[in-house]
C-alpha cells in the first residue's frame, strides 16, 4: 500500500477522546458528580442482607500517614467491587475523636497544660483541633475517592456515639462485668493516665547496671545485686538467688540488710532468678518489671508505694522523697558511690516498656481502676477466631497469639478528659458508686445525677465520676453503633453481624481484640463475619517511617501530582494483601505510567466505530480468550479483597498481551487496509469489547478515568453503577498466546538485527500452527512471502 493512501485511511477516524492526555484535575469535578448522582448513597431495600462495612474510623490528631491513606483507599475498593457485585454496601465514614492522641495533639499545639486548664476549656480547645483535622481528613478521603456515605459521618465524641458507648456500659455495669479494684498497672507519666497492655511497646534503651552492695545479716558478708533501678531499693521485700546457682547455695533463708535503709528483706531460691544476668542475686520490689508484679502476687508480699502518681518517689524513699525516678536515681547512686556500696555500674542496652502514644517509659503502680471482665471470655473469642474468615486467612494466627497473651482483665477507667465519660457518681456519705438508667448521655465531672437520693442509705449528696473511658471502648462498638444497636432493630437484624472489618495489623490487638470482646459481651455473637487485615505503610527500603528519621512520605503532594487513579493502581498492586507496602514516588509515578498507557488506548479505539454483531476473526477470538481468563483471575482477586490480584492481572494483561501484540495485529485491519468491510467490523468489535471489560474491572481500583470513558463512549450512566463483566468467551485460543508472543518477538528482533524500521517489509513465512493468523500477522510484519512453510 502507498503511505498516502495509508494516512487516508487512518484520517477517516478521529477519536472520540479528544484530550491528548488525561488531565487528572478532572478527578473532583467527577467526585462532585458522583456525589450529585448520589451513586454512593446506601439505598436499603426492606429487604436482602446489605454489605456493611466496619470502615475504621480513623483517630483524628494530626496528618495522616500515607500507609492509612492506602489502606483506606483499598477499603474503598472494597466497596465498589461489592457494588459492581451487585450489593447494597453500606459504607460509613466516622471519625474517631476521642482520647488521649487529640489531647496530646492540643497541648503540643496550643502551648497548654491539660492539668493546668479549666476541663470545660480544654474540651473546646480539643473540639476545635478536632474540627479542623477532620475537614484536612475529609478533603484527603476525597481525593483520593473514597465512595463512603458523607452525608451520614459518624463522631465517636458526639453525643449519640457517646450516649451509646454509656449505655452499653450500664448493660455490662449490671452484668457484673464490671469492677473497680487496685492492681498494679501500667501507667505513663506524660498522659497521667493507666494504660493498658496492649497499647505498651518494648524499646532497647541504654540503660546503666548498677552493682549495690547489700549485706547479709546472718554472716556480714556483702552480696552484690546489680539493678537498673537503684530508686526503688526502698521498695524492695524480697532477694532471690536461682535454686541451681551454686555460688549462693549457702544463703538460701538468710537476710540481707537494704543499703541505705537498713531493712532487712528475706534472701530466697526462686528460678525467675537468672544465674547470668548481673551477679544472678535480683531484688524484687514494687515495681520494678512484670516479674516483680508476678512474684509479689505469688508470695503475697506487701507492696510498697515508691512511685507516686505524679511520677516522683513518695515518702517511703526517705530523703529521696518528692524526685522525678530520674533524679532520685542518680542520687541514690551519688550516696552509694560515697558510701562505698557501689561496685561498679554497666552501660547496657534494657528492654524498657514504653507507652504507645508520648513513647515515655512505663512505671508500674498501683492504681485503683475500673476493669472490664475479659479473662473468662477469652476461650470463647478463640472460638470465634477460628469461625471468622480472615483475608489473609494467615492474619488469624496474629489474633490468636495475642489472645493466648492476654493474663489480665482490661483496665478502662483513664485519667483524662476528651473521652466519653464514666457514667457512675458516688454517695457522699456511703461511697456506694451508682449508674443512672441508660439511653442518656452523662457528664457526672459536670452535671447532678438524675436522682436525689442514695438507693442504698438515702443521702442526697453525690460526687461525680471524673474519669473518663479508654477510648477503645467507644470504638469496639462501631459494627453495633453503624448496624443501629439497639435504636433499629428491624435493620439490626439484616445488617448484624456486619459482613466485613477491614483494618490495619497494628491495631490486631486492640481494635479487633476490644471489638470481638464487647460486642460479643453484648449480643452474643461475633460482630463480622469477614476480617480484612492490611499490611502497614513502609519507606522506599521497608523501613517505618518516622519524622525523626526525615522519611515520612506526604500522600497530599503525590495526589496534587500523579492523581488518585494513579496513587490508587500503586496502591493495589504495590504488594499482596497483608504484606507491608513500600511508599515512595518512583514506584507512584510507575503507576502514573500506566494509567497514561490506558488513556492512549482507550483514545485510539475511540476512533472507530461499535458494530453490534459481527463475525470475528481469529485474532479477535484470541485475545477474547485471553480476555476471558483475565475476566475471571480479577473476579477472584476481588472475591478474596485482595486487589493485588486484579490490578497486576489487568496491567500484565495491558503490556504484555494487549497493547503490544493484539493491538499492533489489528491496527491494519482495523483502518481497513487490505481487509474487508466484515474483517474491519471485527476488529472494531473486539477492540471496543476488551476495553468496555478493562473499563469495568478497573473501575474499583482507578474509579475515575474508566468512568470518564465510560460516559464519553459507552453510556449515561456512571461506570459506577454497572456490575463486573462476566467471562463469556471461549478460552480454547489461549493455545496461541505463546506461540503468537514468540513469533512476534522473533520478527522484531530479525528486524532491529537488520536494522530494519518496524513497517518495512521483510521474508519471513509464518510456522503452521499460525496460519488462522495469517492475515493479520502478514499486514502487521508487512511480510512479503508469509506463506507457511
Ligand atoms: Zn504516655
Ligand atoms: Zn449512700
Amino acid at each position: 500500500m502507498m503511505s498516502s493512501e495509508k494516512d487516508r485511511s487512518e484520517h477517516i477516524f478521529v477519536p472520540r477522546l479528544t484530550a491528548k492526555r488525561w488531565d487528572h484535575h478532572i478527578e473532583q469535578a467527577l467526585f462532585e458528580e458522583w456525589r450529585r448522582e448520589g451513586v454512593f448513597r446506601f439505598k436499603s431495600t426492606k429487604r436482602g442482607k446489605p454489605f456493611v462495612i466496619d470502615t475504621p474510623p480513623p483517630t483524628t490528631s494530626g496528618t495522616w500517614h500515607i500507609g492509612a491513606v492506602a489502606s483506606y483507599s483499598q477499603i474503598d475498593m472494597i466497596a465498589r467491587s461489592e457494588r459492581m457485585q451487585g450489593n447494597q454496601v453500606l459504607f460509613p465514614i466516622g471519625f474517631d475523636r476521642n482520647g488521649i492522641n487529640v489531647e496530646i495533639y492540643v497541648e503540643k499545639n496550643s502551648n497548654v497544660r491539660m492539668r493546668d486548664t479549666p476541663r470545660e476549656q480544654f474540651i473546646e480547645l480539643c473540639s476545635a483541633a478536632l474540627d479542623k483535622l477532620e475537614s484536612q481528613m475529609t478533603e484527603i478521603m476525597m481525593a483520593v475517592g473514597l465512595s463512603g456515605d458523607y452525608d451520614q459521618k459518624y463522631h465517636t465524641d458526639h453525643e449519640s456515639y457517646r450516649k451509646f458507648t454509656q449505655s452499653t456500659f450500664i448493660e455490662l455495669w449490671k452484668r457484673g462485668l464490671v469492677y473497680e479494684t487496685t492492681r498494679p498497672n501500667n501507667y505513663c507519666h506524660d498522659c497521667g493516665t493507666t494504660i493498658a497492655d496492649a497499647e505498651v511497646e518494648y524499646e532497647d534503651l541504654p540503660s546503666s547496671l548498677a552493682y549495690v552492695r547489700f549485706r547479709v545479716k546472718e554472716t556480714s558478708d556483702n552480696l552484690v545485686i546489680a539493678t537498673t533501678r537503684p530508686e526503688l531499693i526502698c521498695a524492695c521485700r524480697l532477694v532471690i538467688v536461682n535454686p541451681t546457682d551454686e555460688r549462693y547455695k549457702d544463703l538460701h533463708g538468710l537476710h540481707a540488710i537494704l543499703p541505705i535503709y537498713g531493712r532487712e528483706v528475706p534472701i530466697k531460691p526462686h528460678p525467675s532468678a537468672k544465674p547470668e544476668f548481673g551477679t544472678g542475686a535480683v531484688m524484687i520490689c514494687s515495681y520494678g518489671d512484670y516479674t516483680d508484679v508476678l512474684l509479689f502476687r505469688e508470695l503475697g508480699l506487701t507492696e510498697v508505694l515508691a512511685v507516686g502518681a505524679d511520677g516522683r518517689l513518695t515518702n517511703a524513699a526517705g530523703i529521696y522523697q518528692g524526685e522525678t525516678t530520674q533524679k532520685g536515681r542518680s542520687r541514690i547512686l551519688g550516696d552509694l558511690s560515697s558510701q562505698g556500696l557501689l561496685e561498679k555500674t554497666e552501660e547496657i542496652k534494657h528492654r524498657t516498656p514504653v507507652c504507645s502514644r508520648s513513647n515515655t517509659p512505663i512505671e508500674i503502680i498501683p492504681m485503683k481502676e475500673y476493669y472490664l471482665k475479659q479473662m473468662d471470655f477469652i476461650p470463647k473469642l478463640r472460638h470465634l477466631a477460628k469461625r471468622i474468615a480472615f483475608h489473609p486467612d494467615s492474619s488469624r494466627q496474629i489474633l490468636l497469639d495475642w489472645l493466648n497473651s492476654v493474663s489480665i482483665d482490661w483496665p478502662i477507667s483513664r485519667r483524662r478528659v476528651y473521652s466519653t465519660e464514666i457514667p457512675v457518681w458516688y454517695c457522699k456519705k456511703c461511697g456506694t458508686p451508682l449508674v443512672p438508667p441508660p439511653g442518656k448521655y452523662y457528664r457526672p465531672w459536670r452535671d447532678p445525677p438524675p436522682w436525689t437520693k442514695c438507693s442504698e442509705c438515702g443521702f442526697n449528696e453525690f460526687e461525680g465520676e471524673t474519669r473518663t473511658f479508654d477510648t477503645w471502648i467507644d470504638s469496639s462498638v462501631s459494627a453495633l453503633f453503624i448496624s443501629k444497636y439497639p435504636s433499629d432493630i428491624k435493620f439490626f437484624k439484616r445488617a448484624y453481624p456486619v459482613s466485613i472489618r477491614p483494618q490495619g495489623k497494628d491495631i490486631v490487638r486492640t481494635w479487633l481484640h476490644y471489638s470481638l470482646l464487647r460486642c460479643y459481651q453484648l449480643t452474643g455473637r461475633a460482630p463480622f463475619s469477614h476480617v480484612w487485615i492490611n499490611g502497614l505503610g513502609m519507606d522506599e527500603q521497608g523501613q517505618a517511617m518516622h519524622k525523626s528519621k526525615g522519611n515520612v512520605v506526604e500522600p497530599e503532594p503525590l495526589l496534587e501530582k500523579y492523581g488518585a487513579d494513579a496513587f490508587r493502581f500503586w496502591d493495589a498492586s504495590e504488594a499482596t494483601l497483608g504484606s507491608d507496602f513500600r511508599c515512595s514516588e518512583m514506584r507512584i509515578a510507575g503507576a502514573h505510567k500506566f494509567v497514561t498507557k490506558l488513556w492512549n488506548l482507550s483514545r485510539f479505539i475511540s476512533a472507530f466505530p461499535q458494530p453490534r454483531a459481527v463475525r470475528l476473526q481469529p485474532s479477535d477470538k484470541w485475545i477474547l480468550s485471553e480476555l476471558s481468563i483475565l475476566v475471571k483471575q480479577s473476579l477472584n482477586g476481588y472475591y478474596e479483597f485482595n486487589f493485588f490480584v486484579p490490578a497486576t492481572a489487568i496491567r500484565d494483561f495491558v503490556w504484555e498481551t494487549f497493547a503490544s501484540h493484539y493491538l499492533e495485529m489489528v491496527k491494519p485491519r482495523a483502518y481497513g487496509q487490505g481487509f474487508s468491510a466484515s474483517q474491519q467490523r471485527a476488529a472494531w468489535y473486539t477492540l471496543h469489547t476488551v476495553l468496555k471489560t478493562l473499563l469495568l474491572l478497573l473501575a474499583p481500583i482507578t474509579p475515575f478515568m474508566p468512568d470518564y470513558i465510560w460516559r464519553q463512549l459507552y453510556s449515561k450512566r456512571s461506570i459506577h453503577t454497572e456490575c463486573f463483566p462476566k467471562p463469556l468467551w471461549p478460552k480454547s485460543y489461549k493455545r496461541y498466546t505463546k506461540r503468537v508472543v514468540a513469533f512476534n518477538r522473533e520478527v522484531w528482533k530479525v528486524k532491529k538485527d537488520r536494522n530494519l524500521a518496524l513497517r518495512d517489509s521483510i521474508e519471513i513465512s509464518i510456522p503452521k500452527v499460525l496460519s488462522p493468523f495469517r492475515n493479520d500477522l502478514a499486514k502487521m510484519h508487512s511480510l512479503q512471502n508469509p506463506r507457511p512453510n
